[in-house]
């Protein structure tokens, strides 16, 4: 099995009908870098920044930021890299003291770009260390938590801010920074189509999309039986947004842990995800998987699934599916 696996290493990722299927990996560390090469991810999916954020005791400087980004893109050796801003807030409370305290319900709170918005001299530093590592290779700009387009326009404004001063500094800016909103948010997801005429990309972010989809916390362990990615209603919202963003010509990525779970890739790939994100060390499973599974049979099993009523009967069509 293990050998098997590593013969896939090099290989391209196609199903069994031939339909070409692009893996990015979620990727931090210099190991998980290292991994993505070699298990030959397309690119970097997902950057979560706030690791560096969460490290430290102070706010990590412009130049600090800019290294660990540039770093990525160089460790990508010309692949196409995401890195999300800074996404604190909720069950991702920061060292740096930025995180409002005494809210009821933190992840219904300011976290994300909420949270960046409000800090906009903070958030700007982190937008020139993006914009001087995107220079190095080519990166796109993920922002998270968005629930409505003007959050959109407000990042891109603050794009435009810190490219201005940065020519006036003499600093090479890259030529074009595609910008992608995270669809985790129903709001999000509902009105995508609004979202799309600000986004040039999307990702969808299952871990709290099924949190805030199921009013069911991400963590506790007592809420299995409704927080499952099986969930008829999450289905609807995948299929919509993989649509949506089809129909708009851009790209619609998913990144949340069921991306890198070989038991959501028939499933992924009947609701028409072309674009799977996951940790480095799954993607020979899900290439494996892949290449087993035909993309044109299950897409014609879609509608079947989304209209499905429970989660047990959706499991049962994929059983009867064969996955
Ligand atoms: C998600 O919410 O699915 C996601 C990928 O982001 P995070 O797990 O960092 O919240
Ligand atoms: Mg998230």
């Amino acid at each position: 099995e293990g050998r098997r696996l590593a013969k896939l290493a090099n290989a391209p990722t196609r199903t069994r009908d031939g339909v070409p299927i692009r893996l990015f990996a979620n990727a931090e560390t210099a190991a998980d870098i290292a991994l993505a090469r070699a298990r030959g991810a397309d690119g970097v999916g997902l950057y979560r920044t706030e690791f560096l954020f969460l490290k430290h005791k102070g706010l990590p400087s412009e130049d600090e930021q800019f290294i660990a980004y540039r770093d990525l893109v160089l460790g990508m050796g010309g692949l196409p890299v995401t890195i999300r801003t800074l996404d604190l807030g909720a069950d991702k409370a920061d060292a740096a003291g930025l995180t409002l305290r005494g809210e009821d319900n933190p992840a219904l709170g300011v976290r994300g770009v909420r949270l960046s918005l409000r800090y906009p001299a903070v958030f700007t530093t982190q937008i020139r260390a993006i914009l001087r590592a995107a220079c190095y290779g080519p990166v796109r700009v993920l922002v998270p938590m968005v629930t409505q387009p003007d959050e959109l326009i407000a990042v891109r404004t603050l794009f435009k801010l810190a490219r201005q001063d940065l020519k006036r500094e003499a600093i090479d800016l890259p030529e074009k920074l595609p910008l992608g909103a995270m669809i985790e948010v129903p709001a999000a997801a509902l009105n995508v189509r609004a979202l799309l005429e600000h986004a040039d990309f999307l990702a969808i972010g299952t871990n709290d999309l099924a949190q805030y989809v199921l009013a069911a916390d991400r963590g506790n362990d007592g809420l299995e039986n409704i927080y499952n990615p099986l969930q008829p209603a999450l289905l609807r919202l995948i299929a919509y947004v993989i649509t949506a963003g089809r129909r708009a010509n851009k790209p619609v990525s998913l990144c949340g842990e069921i991306g890198g779970d070989v038991n959501f890739t028939a499933l992924l790939l009947a609701l028409g995800l072309c674009e799977y994100s996951m940790h480095p060390s799954q993607l020979l499973h899900v290439r494996d998987r892949l290449a087993l599974l035909d993309h044109a049979a299950l897409r014609r099993q879609a509608a079947r699934l989304v209209r499905a009523r429970t989660h047990e009967e959706v499991a049962a069509l994929l059983e009867e599916l064969g996955q």
